[in-house]
């Protein structure tokens, strides 16, 4: 049975077919994330790459019971447009693929689909629309962005900063770290004579910020974190699914 994956996009349409058909396969993983600046070291895939992280491992906890979707790689980033290189696209444009991508899933056999939300950009408008996703589909669906996982406690024990999600801080920093450390970039970053473009002053000091804090990441805060985090998504899905 392991050697089924459990990403879909790898899986042939025999093994999906056969493993609804078989009341083995339940349940749908749907990430959604990001392509978007993260500050001057970490790669713009960052909130994509960490919600299909973070999907993936609560898929292997619940297997064979549950498949992870190809994610929803470009998100609602207009707020960072200043910093060229960011895609956006529209709240209405998103939620009406993720209706689309939920109803495929419907179509195919699974009843429990849970979003899974790696951006946060993408929150306030799927959670706006959410019970209008639920009526259209008529399916056990839900939402989670997987930082909710996080108590105070969590975040003071493990961040120094304090500060989580914040943005290409410490937090994600520490996860790309410890998940896929190859996306760290901080060789040739000289914030100082970077010609940033931003036109919101009030970011200027955040962005500097989030750039300071960021250099307290470690792969075994990210290591920590993730770990509550799958806990705590695989969980719901459970919840879902029984
Ligand atoms: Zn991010």
């Amino acid at each position: 049975m392991n050697d089924i994956p459990v990403l879909l996009w790898k899986m042939t349409r025999r093994q999906f077919r056969e493993g609804v058909d078989e009341g083995r396969i339940v349940g749908a993983i749907v990430p959604v994330g990001s392509t978007e600046q993260h500050n001057e070291h970490l790669e713009m895939v960052h909130d994509t790459a960490s919600a299909v992280h973070v999907a993936r491992l609560v898929a292997e906890k619940l297997s064979p019971r549950v498949v992870v979707t190809t994610p929803l790689a470009i998100g609602i980033s207009e707020h960072w447009m200043d910093h060229r290189g960011t895609l956006t696209t529209r709240p209405e444009i998103f939620v009406e693929l993720l209706h689309d991508v939920c109803d495929s899933l419907k179509r195919g056999g699974i009843r429990n689909i849970l979003i899974v939300n790696g951006h946060a950009g993408n929150t306030r408008p799927v959670r706006d629309r959410l019970e209008d996703l639920r009526r259209r589909l008529g399916v056990n669906l839900d939402f989670c962005p997987y930082w909710e996982a996080y108590s105070k406690e969590d975040v003071a024990k493990y961040m120094a900063s304090g500060n989580c999600p914040g943005h290409a801080s410490e937090f994600e920093t520490s996860f790309a770290l410890a998940a896929f450390p190859s996306h760290v970039h901080w060789e040739g970053v000289d914030y100082n004579r970077a010609k940033l473009t931003i036109s919101n002053p009030e970011q200027v000091q955040k962005d500097r910020d989030f750039h300071e804090e960021a250099k307290l990441a470690t792969a075994e805060k990210g290591q920590a974190m993730i770990d509550i985090a799958v806990t705590w998504v695989a969980e719901k899905m459970r919840g879902m699914i029984e």
